[in-house]
């Protein structure tokens, strides 16, 4: 289980976050949808414990990230925006670097099945620097998927691959998201109609609808990307 207790997040003078309070089960989805400035990755970031909520709590699978920060990160695999891949390596050696942060038993074996889960046996040549950009977010992926977390934060997954490399992706997090709980953020409507059970749209730090998208939809007899307008504009 997740759960967003009243987390507020102060910038100085700006508010990023104002108050957001949600949880997600394992088994779902979740889009967190919002215009640029939203606050959507303030709160990844505190999920993750990369920065401090200013008030509030979350709970990770038990653990809350003011107590145990730590441990939280233990349950937790995340791509963030701007992936932040070590370029000189090769794909193997950093999966392998990342599984042995965890102190992962089987890291060999975690390797190989992360780099086959996500597709990267055509690349394995390479050095992540010379990876196009829909390789790199699956180097990301299983960086985030490698000690098999419960919960899964990504930030942006699926900006600027093609049509293929968005399809093989989206079913990579589907399937993460039978058994996990995903959170991830998008700015396209048809990702989240593709990937998600549930959205939660933030505007200005607060949440402004949060639902299925079946339930979405039917109570604004709309499209997703008309209500994303109509709760999102100034
Ligand atoms: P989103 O991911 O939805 O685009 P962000 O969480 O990046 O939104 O940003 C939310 C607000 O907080 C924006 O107004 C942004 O300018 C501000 N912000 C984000 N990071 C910082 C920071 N390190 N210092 C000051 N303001 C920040």
């Amino acid at each position: 289980m997740l759960e967003i207790k009243n987390i507020t997040k102060l910038y100085g003078q700006q508010k990023a976050l104002d108050d957001v309070s949600f949880s997600v089960k394992p088994g779902e989805v979740v889009g967190l949808l919002g215009p640029n400035g939203a606050g959507k990755s303030t709160l990844m970031k505190i999920i993750t414990c990369f920065i401090p909520p200013t008030n509030g709590d979350a709970i990770v699978c038990g653990q809350s990230i003011l107590d145990d920060p730590k441990e939280v990160c233990r349950h937790i695999g995340y791509l963030p925006e701007q992936n932040p891949l070590y370029t000189e390596m090769f794909i193997p050696e950093f999966l392998k670097f990342s599984a042995d942060v965890y102190k992962l038993k089987n890291s060999r074996q975690r390797v190989d099945e992360m780099i086959e889960l996500v597709g990267l046996t055509p690349e394995l040549g390479k050095k992540i620097g010379a990876l196009s950009k829909g390789y790199r977010q699956r180097v990301g992926l299983a960086q985030a998927l490698i000690h098999d977390p419960e919960v899964l934060i990504l930030d942006e997954p699926t900006t600027g691959l093609d049509p293929n490399q968005l399809e093989e992706i989206r079913k990579v997090v589907r399937d993460a998201g039978k058994s996990k709980i995903v959170l991830l953020s998008t700015h396209i409507m048809q990702e989240v109609e593709a990937m998600c059970s549930r959205a939660i749209i933030i505007n200005h730090g607060q949440i402004v609808a949060d639902g299925s998208i079946a339930d979405l939809k039917k109570n604004n007899s709309d499209t997703l990307e008309h209500i994303f307008h109509k709760l999102t504009k100034d």
